[in-house]
């Protein structure tokens, strides 16, 4: 079904009742040539751009749990392609140019919404990072303007210039920065890979892979065994746990992102802004809502939310950058698995084992990466070569010694 204002209209004199469902629920086949392990956002682009751009359509999506239910669903929706290193940034750019027509691809309203994002600056040693930040970025052709504080004061009055223990002096501004509906991407690339074939297959846990003459034949299931000619693991949190089911260990660690929202209020934060002298981000929903989160949890863990000290710490962050935010009262918070990589740089490559291939380690960044992951690990499955702008984010780059460390604070995945 074509998703259209007429078709509301339509719908809507006539009782609502042609409406069909978003996705097909499948059982799973005996065989497939491309298995993608996690229905998150990244396996359903993948399955997506598999179906729409290398035509390859014996695909099944296996999902544990529910379509949604992990990271996809519980970020805080951020998109920006404000990266300064050669690995990542003709990647994110790419991810930013996906967001831009990703609507009208897949035909469905993901709430895409360009409202800018603003990293404030706090001293002068930061102000010179991030004009060199951004001037990185306008030689790959990405929108960079460096805001001295009156520029920041125009477009958010209300923070603390004044009596600050850290004033703020300026930000870095990506104006085609912003926000997406984050589950609104995962129905949207469900139905687009669903209505071309793909298998989404939910409540479908993955516990074993089989492995025969160093070439994976299949996997095992809670709903039992099914065969492959290509296995993608895609599974952000849980990556090392799937992947220790082949016998590999990864350079990555599980760690819970909490985030929070607010009552609903009046607009006051038009865009999405980062404090730069602590961990803290916040922007506005729809709905009112502020959003905020800060810094993960800093100890290893499967648990799908966090602890107190953290939830005072980010607080105390929103406290310090916009003290009228103590009135807001917090009405949900919850937590996500980060999948940490100790460069703080994602991987999609394939494995040692024939067939196997990995994509992880998006850390605490990885919905803004949704489109371009899906479409790059599309790539690599169809064509077994990394896509052009993937090239740097391979499994051996640790041994061979060419981290891609944005922040230069290399294993200390608290920090990245
Ligand atoms: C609180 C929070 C805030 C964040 N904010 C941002 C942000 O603002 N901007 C940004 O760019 N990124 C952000 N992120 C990061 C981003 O959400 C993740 O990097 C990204 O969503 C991970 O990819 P995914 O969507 O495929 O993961 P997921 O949605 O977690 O998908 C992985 C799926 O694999 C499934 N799975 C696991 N094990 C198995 C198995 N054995 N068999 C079958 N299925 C399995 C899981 O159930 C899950 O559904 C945030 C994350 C959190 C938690």
């Amino acid at each position: 079904m074509r998703y259209s204002a007429l078709r509301i209209l339509w719908e809507g004199l006539t009782g609502n009742k042609g409406w069909t469902p978003t996705w097909r629920d499948a059982e799973p086949k005996a065989d497939y040539d491309v298995i993608i392990v996690g229905g998150g956002g990244h396996g359903l682009a993948t399955a997506y751009y598999l179906a729409t751009v290398y035509g390859i359509t014996n695909v099944a999506v296996l999902e544990k749990g529910w379509i949604g239910g992990g990271n996809v669903g519980r970020n805080t929706t951020i998109i920006r392609s404000n990266y300064m290193l050669p690995g990542n940034e003709p990647f994110y750019e790419f991810s930013m140019k996906l967001w831009e027509n990703l609507e009208q691809d897949f035909n469905y309203n993901a709430m895409v919404s360009q409202r800018g994002v603003l990293n404030l600056y706090h001293s002068d040693a930061q102000r010179d990072a991030y004009a060199r930040r951004g001037n990185a970025m306008r030689m790959y052709g990405v929108d960079a303007d460096l805001l001295d504080q009156d520029g920041v004061r125009a477009l958010y009055p209300g923070l603390n210039y004044d009596d600050a223990r850290f004033p703020i002096q300026g930000g870095l501004y990506q104006r085609r920065g912003g926000t997406v509906r984050h589950d609104a991407v995962a129905w949207g690339y469900a139905r687009g890979a669903s209505e071309r074939g793909v298998d989404i297959i939910q409540n479908c846990e993955v516990t074993g892979m089989d492995i025969s003459g160093g070439r994976i034949t299949g996997v095992q299931t809670s709903r039992g065994p099914i065969r492959a000619r290509k296995v993608a693991a895609c599974v952000a949190g849980s990556s090392s746990k799937v992947m220790s089911l082949a016998g590999m260990r990864l350079p990555i660690e599980s760690h819970v992102l909490q985030a929070f929202v607010s009552e609903a209020m009046k607009p006051i934060i038009p865009g999405v802004i980062t404090y730069g002298a602590g961990h803290f981000y916040l922007s506005q929903s729809d709905k009112g809502g502020l959003v905020f989160g800060g810094d993960i949890d800093g100890y290893n863990s499967y648990a799908q939310r966090g602890n107190l000290p953290v939830i005072e710490d980010v607080c105390e962050g929103g406290m310090s950058l916009m003290p009228s935010l103590g009135r807001a009262k917090v009405v949900r918070s919850w937590g996500g698995i980060m999948d940490m990589s100790m460069d703080g740089s994602p991987f999609i490559d394939q494995t040692g084992v024939d067939g196997l291939y990995f994509n992880g380690g998006w850390c605490y960044g990885g919905f803004k990466a949704t489109p371009a992951s899906g479409y790059c690990y599309a790539h690599l499955l169809a064509r077994d070569e990394p896509h052009a702008v993937a090239t740097e984010y391979r499994l051996d780059r640790f041994q061979r010694g060419a981290m891609i460390d944005e922040k230069g604070v290399g294993a200390q995945p608290n920090l990245h």
